[in-house]
C-alpha cells in the first residue's frame, strides 16, 4: 500500500543516518592507533591503556586449585576453580547480595569482614578438609606450608590505581557504594587483613580487571597454541585488554617507582578502557540520536565509544529514533487505524504508560528480537511491542520500520566494535608474522557455541591464527553481532580479506571466576 511504501521510506532515512562507510572505519581506526600510543606514553589521555602488572597468558597447561572472589555490584561471588591443564576446569561458587548497609557502611573494615566471612563460610562449605586442617595446623602451633594456601583472584570492578598485581587504590566508589575511609586505601590490602583476622589459609594473590579475566579465561580455553591477543566486553559496558610489548609501554617502564613486575615475557596486559575511545569526537559517528542521549546522560562528553555501541545505550538510541518518527505528523509509525492482526482489523495503540515514553524505556534485547525475526508478518516483533512497550495492535509495516532502525543501530555498533579490534590487530604486529597465502587444511576443533561460531576458520594455519576472546549478551545474543564486525575487518585497508580469515573470535565465560584464578597463578609464580 501506499503507507507502507511510504513508512519504509522514512524508515530506511532514518536507518541511513546511522552508515558507518568503509571511509569512516579506515580513519576511526587509525585515530584508535593513535590513541593508543597516546596512552602507552602518558596519563590522562583519552585511551587511559592502564598497565595491570600481568605479564604473561595462559596456554591451557596451567595447573592446580585456585580461589576467585567478585565484587561488582549488588553480589559478592566466591569461587574455586581447578584448573586440569588440558583447557578445561572446574569451578565451585556461592554467591550473596551485598547487604544495602554495607555499600554505605561507617568504616569499610564493616564491608570487607564480611566478605572475608564470606569465603570463611565457602570453605568451610566446599573445602571442609583443607579449612579444618589448615585450622589444626595452627591451633598446634605449626607454620601453614605453602602448598596450602589458596591464590586468590580479587576481581573489583570499581575504578583503582593499580601499582602492582596485587595492590591498587580505591580512586572512587560508584554503582550506589560510598564508603569514604576506603578512598585512596589499598583494597587487596584492606581483604588480607581481615582474612587474616579469620585464620583463613587464603593470600589475595591478584587485582583482577574483568576485561583481563575475559582475556585468561579465553587464552586458557581456546583451541590452540597461540596466546590469545585481546579479550573484549561487549555487554552493560564495553572494554578490552590485550597483550602489549613491554618496551611500548613507556610511560611504565620510564617510571622510577613503578613497582615490581616480571619483565622476562616482554610483554605485560594493557587494559584499554576503550569505552571513552575518542570522546573528542574526532572520527565517531554522531547523530541527532546519539547528541541527545549524551546530553541526557549523568556525564556528557565521556564514554562516547561506549555509548554508540554497548547494551546499556543502543536500546535508547533506537527510542531516540522511533519517537522522533513518532512525532512527526507526516509520518505514520503506529498511526494505522486498520492493521491486520491476526484477520481482526484494528487500530494501533500505543498506552500513554509506554515505556517507549520514557528515558531508558527500550531494552537492547528488542534490537536482538528485531534482528533475529524472520517469522511471517514479524510476528515475534509486533508480540514484543504488544507485551513488552504496550504498543497494541501494531501492523507488519510498523514493526518492519522498527526492525529496519533497529538493525541500523545495531550493525553501526558492530563496525564500531571493529574498529576497537581492528587497530589491536594492527597494533600487535602479528599480521606481519606470517604468510597466510601458505595454508593448510586444519579441521575445525571446537564446536560453534552460541552466536559466535567462527572457532577456527578452517584454512588457517593454526599458528597464524589471531585469537580474541568476547564476553557480554551484545555479542552473545544480537545475531550476526560477529558477521558485521568481520566484513568492516574485511573493509580496513591493512588487514582486508586474508587478515581478517586469521582472526578467530570466540567466546570467554566467566572471566571472574577462571580468569581471575589464571591471574592469581601468574601471580603467584612471580611472588
Ligand atoms: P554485564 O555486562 O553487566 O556483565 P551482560 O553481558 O549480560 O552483563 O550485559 C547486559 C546488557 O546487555 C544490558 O544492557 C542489556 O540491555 C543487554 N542485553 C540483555 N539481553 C540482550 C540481548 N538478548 N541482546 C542484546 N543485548 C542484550
Amino acid at each position: 500500500t501506499e503507507r507502507s511504501m511510504a513508512l519504509a521510506e522514512q524508515a530506511k532515512k532514518v536507518a541511513a543516518e546511522f552508515d558507518f562507510p568503509k571511509e569512516n572505519v579506515n580513519k576511526a581506526v587509525k585515530e584508535f592507533l593513535r590513541e593508543m600510543s597516546e596512552g602507552l606514553e602518558k596519563d590522562g589521555t583519552e585511551l587511559s591503556q592502564i598497565p595491570t602488572y600481568v605479564t604473561a597468558v595462559p596456554n591451557g597447561t596451567e595447573k592446580g586449585l585456585y580461589m576467585a572472589v567478585d565484587l561488582g555490584g549488588t553480589n559478592f561471588r566466591v569461587c574455586s576453580i581447578q584448573l586440569h591443564g588440558n583447557t578445561t576446569f572446574s569451578l565451585t561458587q556461592s554467591k550473596v547480595a551485598i547487604p544495602r548497609e554495607l555499600m554505605v557502611a561507617k568504616t569499610s573494615k564493616e564491608l570487607f569482614s564480611f566478605l572475608a566471612k564470606q569465603i570463611e563460610a565457602f570453605l568451610k562449605t566446599h573445602h571442609e578438609e583443607h579449612y579444618f586442617h589448615h585450622i589444626r595446623r595452627r591451633n598446634t602451633g605449626g607454620q601453614t606450608k605453602e602448598e596450602e594456601i589458596f591464590n586468590l583472584g580479587f576481581t573489583f570492578s570499581f575504578p583503582v590505581q593499580q601499582v602492582g598485581i596485587n595492590k591498587g587504590m580505591l580512586m572512587r566508589w560508584t554503582k550506589g557504594f560510598d564508603i569514604p575511609d576506603a578512598i585512596g586505601k589499598d583494597v587487596c590490602a584492606l581483604l588480607q587483613v581481615e582474612i587474616d583476622e579469620l585464620n583463613l589459609p587464603v593470600r589475595v594473590a591478584a587485582l583482577v580487571n574483568d576485561t583481563v579475566g575475559t582475556l585468561m579465561a579465553r587464552s586458557y580455553t581456546s583451541p590452540g597454541k597461540t596466546g590469545t591477543l585481546l579479550g573484549s566486553i561487549f555487554g552493560t559496558g564495553t572494554n578490552g585488554a590485550y597483550v602489549e610489548k613491554l618496551d611500548k609501554i613507556t610511560k611504565l617502564v620510564n617510571k622510577k617507582d613503578a613497582g615490581n613486575y616480571d619483565n622476562s615475557t616482554g610483554e605485560m596486559v594493557v587494559n584499554t578502557e576503550w569505552g571513552s575511545f575518542d570522546n573528542s569526537l574526532r572520527t565517531l559517528p554522531n547523530t541527532a540520536y546519539d547528541i541527545e542521549l549524551d546530553e541526557k546522560s549523568v556525564n556528557p562528553g565521556i564514554q562516547m565509544f561506549e555509548k554508540r555501541i554497548s547494551g546499556m545505550f543502543l536500546g535508547e538510541i533506537l527510542r531516540l529514533a522511533l519517537v522522533k518518527l513518532l512525532h512527526d505528523p507526516k509520518v505514520s509509525l503506529f498511526k494505522d487505524e486498520n492493521s491486520a492482526t491476526n484477520d481482526i482489523s484494528s487500530t494501533t495503540t500505543i498506552a500513554v504508560d509506554s515505556p517507549i515514553w520514557k528515558q531508558w524505556g527500550i531494552d537492547t534485547s528488542l534490537l536482538s528480537i528485531c534482528a533475529g525475526d524472520d517469522s511471517h508478518g514479524l510476528r515475534i516483533t509486533r508480540q514484543t511491542l504488544d507485551k513488552d512497550y504496550g504498543i497494541s495492535a501494531a501492523s507488519a509495516e510498523d514493526a518492519e520500520a522498527v526492525k529496519i532502525i533497529a538493525g541500523a543501530v545495531g550493525k553501526r555498533a558492530a563496525r564500531l566494535a571493529a574498529v576497537a579490534i581492528a587497530a589491536v590487530v594492527l597494533q600487535s604486529g602479528r599480521l606481519d608474522t606470517a604468510n597466510p597465502a601458505t595454508t593448510e587444511q586444519k579441521e575445525n576443533i571446537s564446536p560453534p557455541r552460541g552466536n559466535v561460531q567462527s572457532e577456527g576458520r578452517g584454512e588457517v594455519r593454526e599458528e597464524d591464527v589471531i585469537d580474541i576472546g568476547v564476553d557480554g549478551s551484545l555479542v552473545e545474543f544480537y545475531p550476526d553481532f560477529e558477521e558485521h564486525i568481520r566484513a568492516a575487518l574485511r573493509e580496513v585497508e591493512q588487514i582486508g580479506e586474508q587478515g581478517e580469515k586469521r582472526v578467530r573470535i570466540g567466546i570467554a565465560k566467566d572471566g571472574s571466576g577462571v580468569g581471575a584464578a589464571l591471574i592469581a597463578l601468574v601471580a603467584g609464580k612471580v611472588a
